[in-house]
């Protein structure tokens, strides 16, 4: 297959690396970022799109998103798709899929969890949107990079179930970091309670497997300074986006509200960005009740 790539930051050059592993013909575009090994550089996006079977977009956000779709898309062959595999909200989601659908372009919106390290491993999971016609055309690439591809429903239904969860992400991790923290000053050792909550009914994927807690559970973030992993950034942006789309849809969502909050005060107001989203339990451990 022709593949085009466009964005080749921490997620895209990996992603596009393992297309290229696979036997795949990969053009890829990026304004600053350099191509992976075996990846032909592009001038410009739309040098990308010319001729390609697939353009995958791997891009910071949905305005970002629509500006290069509105550049790729009149070049793109009738029945050739785009997919686009970054977290953006779903209106611009959904509009990027109106405007291929008026040229003859099939899309999907198809954002991705399991990170840095998902993406050089391949095995992220997809969440897709759009037609079955556009998932089974590019369910192929989704097993070279992923270890599951679910599809979702129509367009927007991939960011739908992104943001649904990461929101649950972002409350979990900032439970689990506020009950280390209260466990901390009840004189309780965090191994007891790891071994505790991780075999009880407080489990969840941030005790288990991305324990907050340096030198508890399996290695994390936490072992290494809070370097990202999942920086709080990151964290920080999916919770807007969760918060835009309760907005748009009037969902009653205060946990994913306080998450939103509690990180854009970490992240803007108490040096939180670019250490990881378990970060949360430090910043828990220096505070008081008030
Ligand atoms: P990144 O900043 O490392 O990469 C984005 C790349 O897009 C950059 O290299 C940038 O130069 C490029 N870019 C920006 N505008 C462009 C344009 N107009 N044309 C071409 N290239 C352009 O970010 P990332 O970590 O790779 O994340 C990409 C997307 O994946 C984001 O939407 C993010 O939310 C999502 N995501 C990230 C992770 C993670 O752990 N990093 C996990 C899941 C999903």
């Amino acid at each position: 297959m022709k593949i085009g790539f466009i964005g080749l930051g921490n997620m895209g050059a990996p992603m596009a690396a393992n297309l290229t592993a696979a036997g795949h013909e990969v053009t890829g575009f990026d304004l600053t970022a350099p191509c992976p090994e075996g990846v032909t550089k592009a001038e410009t996006a739309a040098d990308v799109a010319k001729g390609a079977d697939v353009v995958i977009t791997m891009l910071p956000n949905g305005a970002i998103l629509r500006s290069v779709a509105d550049e790729v898309l009149p070049l793109m062959a009738e029945g050739s798709v785009l997919c686009d595999c970054s977290t953006v909200d779903v209106e611009s989601a959904r509009a990027v899929a109106d405007k291929a659908n008026q040229t003859g372009v099939l899309a999907i919106d198809a954002p991705v969890s399991g990170g840095i390290g998902g993406a050089a491993a391949g095995t992220l999971t997809f969440m897709a949107g759009g037609s079955d016609e556009a998932f089974a055309k590019v369910d192929p690439l989704f097993d070279i990079m992923g270890q599951k591809a679910v599809h979702c429903g129509a367009s927007g239904a991939g960011q739908a179930a992104k943001i649904c969860n990461n929101m649950i992400l972002g409350v979990t991790m900032i439970a689990t970091c506020e009950a280390f923290a209260l466990a901390d000053k009840l004189g309780l050792d965090r191994q007891k309670m790891f071994d505790v909550v991780s075999t009880s009914s407080g489990y969840s994927w941030t005790m288990n497997a991305y324990c907050p807690a340096p030198g508890v559970g399996p290695q994390s973030p936490a072992d290494n300074d809070y370097k990202p992993g999942f920086a709080s950034d990151l964290m920080l942006k999916d919770l807007r986006l969760s918060q835009q789309a309760a907005e748009a849809a009037d969902a009653d969502t205060p946990m994913g509200q306080i998450a939103t909050a509690l990180y854009e005060q970490f992240v803007e107001k108490e040096n939180g960005a670019g250490t990881d989203f378990s970060a949360m339990l430090p910043r828990f451990e220096k505070r008081g009740r008030k």
